[in-house]
């Protein structure tokens, strides 16, 4: 404290008792800079400047200490002010300290001014340094209450204990619960909290210090999704009503399934009638067997026919895969492959490619086998189908892995290619990349579908005039699946 230097008014009309006050204080070894004022005026002007401390002198002859006192905490509420009397008087003394003045001390016992002055300096500090810490809480407080006013998300902080601490606009507006809430337990104020998962993902956010997303339903018809995170005092939760977004879905799921179950009736109940067409074809080939221009005519009637009946099978197969339960089974791979090489036997084009399998070997999938077997089959009637006609030797490789319980499964050909830019969409429902495809633009939707269903996913890698590669991914799934 003495090494410090020390800015003080005195009030003084008597030189010879400043220069003694001046001295006392020089002499306890402080620097000091200090000014005399005799006069109201003077006293209105210093104020301007900045000091640590204020002495008057009791009675001076156009002024008084109170008045200089009052002067003071006009401008300066925490400025400390000493009064240093000639004469000691209880009296004035008490009256004084009521005023707001910091001492009294008899000019007789200066002793006594020093501690005095490195007292009021020193709490004068203080209360200064808590003022400004205050008022700093008071801005971030108020910030905090704009910010998580101004947010359209349920606000909750929570202490260590998971009681509520604040609770902005919105949360009230949403639970309709204002802030009466606050310093009760959560559990208490949302019932969904109650719920084991919540509560314990509470607790591991407060301990683990990471932040989780939950989501919780509140009352009958609410629905909230947000995050909670861990903060210095326990944790926030900012959550958003979802209620609208998860009607919106479940209509959509709705609809989709309606539209599902809509194309199954159409596919299955237009199978009948392009039987019966097949019949008719057959018996009027053989009714006109020697009509060469009429044979032509059925001929394409056939084509056409069996190619609407592969797309109504197609689309059955898309809402059985759809709509049907899982069942998970191990299967060998490399016998699921030769199964399905051989029931392509017959199909065109296949005598033309070499099919060649490689590393398929002590391979076990747990998966749905028949779900399985639709991917395969339509990428290999893909690979024989869009086999490049202009290469002489034409083949495909298939190849697989396994690690941990994900299968890999690899199917190239060195047919076609995909141009890139269609590359996108060839998983989309009827999509055909190629002019010349006779398809109805479901198998790849279907080798989709299928692995959606199964947890597995697909890439390609492709180049026009190259090949293909088909790479599926798929994990093993337990019993408890479906
Ligand atoms: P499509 O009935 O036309 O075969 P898919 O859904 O099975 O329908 O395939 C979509 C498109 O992707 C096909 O029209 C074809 O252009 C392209 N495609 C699929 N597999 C291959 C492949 N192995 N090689 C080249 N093009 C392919």
């Amino acid at each position: 404290m003495s090494e410090a230097l020390l800015k003080i008014l005195i009030i003084e009309d008597s030189v010879d008792d400043y220069d003694l006050l001046v001295m006392q204080i020089r002499r306890a070894g402080y620097k000091l800079n200090s000014k005399r004022i005799e006069s109201r005026e003077e006293l209105i002007n210093s104020l301007e400047d900045l000091w640590d401390l204020v002495i008057s002198d009791n009675s001076l002859p156009q002024f008084n200490a109170q008045e200089a006192l009052k002067i003071t905490r006009s401008k300066n509420f925490f400025l400390p002010f000493i009064i240093v009397s000639g004469t000691i008087g209880e009296e004035a003394a008490v009256s004084a300290m009521r005023a707001g003045a910091n001492d009294y001390i008899f000019k007789g016992n200066l002793n006594r001014l020093l501690p005095a002055i490195e007292r009021e300096v020193r709490e004068s500090d203080n209360k200064i340094k808590k003022i400004k810490i205050e008022k700093k809480l008071e801005q971030s407080e108020k910030m905090y209450r704009f910010l998580s006013g101004s947010i359209q998300d349920v606000f909750i902080a929570l202490d260590a204990d998971f009681n509520v601490t604040f609770w902005n606009e919105h949360a009230q507006n949403e639970f309709a619960i204002g802030n009466e809430v606050i310093k009760t337990p959560i559990f208490k104020v949302l019932p969904a909290f109650e719920n084991k998962k919540l509560k314990s993902l509470l607790g591991q956010v407060l301990h683990e210090r990471k932040s989780q997303h939950f989501e919780f339903q509140h009352g009958t018809h609410k629905y909230f999704e947000g995050s909670i995170y861990p903060t210095e005092e326990g944790i926030t939760i900012i959550a958003k009503n979802v209620t609208e977004q998860r009607q919106v879905k479940e209509n959509l799921i709705k609809i989709n399934n309606e539209l599902e179950t809509l194309m199954y009736r159409i596919s299955h109940d237009l199978k009948g009638p392009v039987a019966s067409i097949k019949g008719l074809i057959n018996i009027g080939m053989k009714d006109f067997n020697e009509n060469k221009e009429v044979q032509l005519l059925l001929k394409m009637f056939d084509n056409s026919t069996l190619m609407l009946n592969n797309t109504l099978n197609e689309l059955l197969n898309i809402t059985r895969i759809k709509q049907g339960q899982i069942k998970p089974d191990p299967f060998d791979l490399s016998l699921l492959l030769n199964d399905v090489i051989n029931s392509l036997k017959f199909s065109d084009g296949f005598d033309d490619v070499e099919i060649k399998l490689e590393e398929c070997e002590d391979i076990e999938i747990l998966s749905d086998k028949r779900l399985f077997r639709s991917v395969i089959q339509n990428l290999l009637e893909n690979a024989i189908k869009y086999r490049s006609k202009d290469k002489s030797r034409k083949f495909i490789r298939i190849y697989a892995s396994k690690e941990k319980n994900i299968s890999t499964l690899c199917i190239e050909d060195n047919g076609q290619g995909i141009p890139l830019k269609l590359q996108k969409n060839i998983f989309e429902m009827f999509y055909r990349a190629n002019e010349s495809s006779q398809g109805s633009g479901l198998g790849l939707y279907i080798v989709k579908s299928a692995l959606d269903k199964l947890n597995g996913i697909v890439n390609l890698n492709s180049k026009e005039g190259c090949g293909s590669t088909f790479i599926i991914k798929i994990p093993d799934l337990n019993d408890l699946w479906g």
